[in-house]
């Protein structure tokens, strides 16, 4: 199919400086857990996008010297030649499909720790390291002869990222991370000297840094410049209105304005709390302060908006970290006139986890990610299909769906399961959640896949039991059936069942999302941690119940700080009256009241109440499972070859990792044994001499 010429603008070609991109399409800089432990992963994961068709493609953030580091997070660095190769090889695959190769150099200044070189972190002025762990260590202030340093180390870098193959260069001042917001923002700068006070002075070096690099690089490399629009740090913070003086007062000075929002929490805000193009007005009016082109994120998904923000002048580029991610091929399905087929991102940020918690990365649309050259998973191509031809999958929630799906690309017959009267499982009650309603694309893009295939055949209203199974002659059996709430409080801080009085009306997630919700006063107890117990809260909240949220840890919805949300919801929650009560526990559940701990002093203390939620763990269901185990003596007679539990039903986690087990068992499906081989490639860091 030829491409809607409304979209044409998104394939004009536009000059950055020197060279030129082919098209909109902008993957800016975006971490992935992976960095230089991971290189070849990282690498690759690039690649796909430029076979995806973006027009360029950023790095993640490159620690460009070692006194500026910012450890335990794992990103690429540039402090040697002998890091040249790693970036090389991310710049030759980023290339590979006539993209522009960008490098994000970072100095993180104010925001780096230091812990692996042991330097003394240097910044504007003398201050307290801003981390998200309050690190106890503190900057001293650049002198006048580390600033001149400071301007060489970044020429030097600039010469190594010309060296690897870059294209363009992305200096990093945004999301409270880089120098040179650090410089601009008279929060982290106090400096009295030219560096310091006036807008003119603060924007110094940054001036001085560029005019370095078009001097060293100029010629034949973009030079762009990241700020935040909005630093919001009070008064003092580098705010939009500065923000537009900046750039007025120097609206040439770099190749391209990339436009990031304040924090990182604010930039890459999730779908729960942000909308798709959220930083709209503090974006627009900007690009007519400048001849420069202009890009913008906002986790864009939709070439109806893309070509809105740039037909109304807001931008030149549509800037995408999560949309690449969910869907590296989004570009090139514009330009088909596939645009059905885009996966789109639901903005659930279980991608920014793998970098807040040093693993690697994870997507919950795209299973593929980060898998690229670890499994060679591609996330637009299945294996070819294997020996045997007919899979019925179990279970039509995240984790079948997806299992069917991709079976159904490789090629096999395909019959989905599902007892219930429509397909999504959880997701398809949780989209029901306060500010979940994005998650539902989870369900809504392998619908749209499965309907347009014409070897996959949907059975709603299907609850299969083991008798079933062994009368219908199918080859492979994959068993999705997911999990359920439990009821009597385990998980963290009960290993075994709590003490409960049935007197007291108790409520599961379950039973909330099949519409039974508790009024009155309601103690939500949220031993899980993550999302749940805090949109719960609201929910009951909405439906007028005064609720008490008690949890053992000291952060509601604990985990979400991986997801950058955790402010954002605690603030909500704040706001809506929920009395927050933070390390402590429950240890029994009475009549009348719930019996609570502190989580230090073990002193207990009863909450009255009518109704108690409990957000504690969930049980897988596999009963199917075991049942059909119990009759492996039937299994030739039947046909059947395999039989396996996936997903939520296996082991309960989080949506993208059901939708990793479903893409993991097709890929699988039929594919020799590895026996104890490791399921990945993985890099070593090779011994020096
Ligand atoms: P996951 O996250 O692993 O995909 P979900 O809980 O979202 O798990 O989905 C599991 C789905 O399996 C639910 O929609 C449920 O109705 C369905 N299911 C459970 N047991 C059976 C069964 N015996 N036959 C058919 N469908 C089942
Ligand atoms: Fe989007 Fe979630 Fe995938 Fe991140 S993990 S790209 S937020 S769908």
């Amino acid at each position: 199919m030829a491409r809607d010429p409304r979209y044409d603008i998104l394939f004009e070609p536009l000059a950055i400086g020197p060279v030129t991109a082919k098209n909109r399409f902008y993957q800016v800089p975006h971490c992935n857990g992976g960095g230089y432990r991971d290189p070849s992963a990282a690498a690759e994961m690039r690649g796909i996008k430029a076979q995806g068709g973006w027009g360029v493609i950023f790095t993640e953030q490159c620690e460009m010297h070692p006194t500026s580091e910012i450890t335990p997070f794992i990103e690429l660095r540039l402090w040697e030649d002998q890091d040249i190769p790693m970036i090389a090889k991310m710049a030759d695959r980023m290339k590979e499909h006539g993209a522009l190769a960008g490098i994000q150099l970072a100095y993180s200044g104010i925001n780096g720790p230091n812990f692996y070189t042991k330097e003394v972190p240097m910044a504007p002025s003398a201050l307290p390291i801003r981390t998200f762990t309050n690190d106890p260590v503190q900057a001293r202030a650049l002198d006048r002869q580390d600033i001149r340093d400071l301007r060489r180390w970044f020429v030097t870098a600039a010469k190594r990222s010309r060296t690897a193959g870059f294209d363009l260069i992305c200096l990093y001042g945004a999301h409270g991370f880089g120098i040179f917001q650090h410089f601009l923002s008279r929060a982290t700068n106090h400096r009295t000297d030219e560096y310091g006070g006036s807008l003119e002075n603060r924007s110094r070096f940054v001036r001085e840094v560029i005019a370095d690099l078009r001097d060293a690089v100029g010629d034949s490399m973009g030079l762009t410049l990241r700020v935040s629009l909005d630093e919001i740090t009070g008064d003092l913070g580098f705010g939009n209105a500065e923000v537009r003086d900046f750039i007025e007062m120097h609206s040439d000075l770099p190749d391209l304005w990339d436009l990031a929002h304040g924090t990182w929490e604010d930039c890459s805000g999730p779908s729960r709390f942000k909308e798709e193009a959220a930083q709209q007005d503090l974006v627009q009016g900007i690009k007519a302060l400048t001849s420069r082109p202009v890009v913008g994120v906002g986790r864009f998904t939709s070439p109806d908006v893309m070509v809105r923000q740039i037909k109304s002048g807001i931008l030149d580029f549509i800037g995408c970290a999560r949309p690449s991610i969910a869907d590296p091929f989004l570009p090139k399905k514009i330009e088909e006139g596939r645009i059905e087929d885009i996966r789109e991102c639901i903005g659930c940020n279980i991608c920014i986890t793998g970098d807040m918690t040093m693993s690697i990365s994870r997507c919950t649309q795209n299973p593929t990610f980060m898998e690229e050259w670890r499994k060679g998973w591609h996330p637009e191509r299945m294996n070819a299909k294997g020996d045997s031809s007919s899979v019925l999958i179990i279970g039509a929630g995240p984790a079948g769906l997806e299992a069917a799906r991709a079976c159904a690309e490789r090629g096999y017959d395909v019959a989905l399961a599902e007892a219930q009267s429509e397909i999504g499982g959880r997701v398809a009650r949780e989209r029901l959640l306060p500010g979940l309603s994005a998650w539902g694309r989870v369900v809504d893009y392998r619908a749209y896949q499965l309907s347009q295939k014409g070897n996959v055949e949907t059975y709603l209203n299907s609850s299969l039991t083991a008798n079933d199974i062994l009368q219908f002659g199918f080859e492979n059996i994959a068993i999705a059936t997911g999990a359920s709430w439990r009821r009597d409080g385990v998980a963290r801080q009960h290993v075994s069942p709590l003490p409960i009085d049935p007197a007291l009306p108790l409520y599961t997630p379950d039973d909330l999302m099949a519409g039974s919700i508790p009024t009155g006063t309601v103690v939500l107890y949220d031993d899980d941690h993550y999302y749940m117990g805090g949109v719960l809260a609201e929910l009951l909240v909405q439906n007028g119940a005064t609720v008490v949220l008690v949890t053992p840890s000291a952060y509601v919805s604990d985990w979400t700080n991986n997801t950058l949300e955790q402010a954002s919801i605690h603030r909500k929650l704040a706001m809506m009256g929920v009395d927050i009560q933070l390390n402590r526990g429950v240890v029994a559940i009475g009549a009348d009241h719930v019996l609570t701990n502190c989580t230090y002093t073990d002193v207990t203390r009863p909450i009255p109440c009518d109704a108690v939620v409990m957000v504690a763990s969930r049980i897988g269901n596999d009963g199917l499972y075991q049942a059909l185990k119990a009759r492996q003596d039937d299994w030739p007679d039947a046909g059947l070859k395999s039989v396996k539990l996936i997903g939520d039903a296996n082991a309960p986690g989080p949506i993208a990792w059901a939708t990793y087990a479903g893409h993991r068992y097709a890929r699988e499906l039929d594919e020799p044994d590895r026996g104890d081989a490791l399921s990945f490639r993985r890099e070593i860091t090779a011994l020096a001499e």
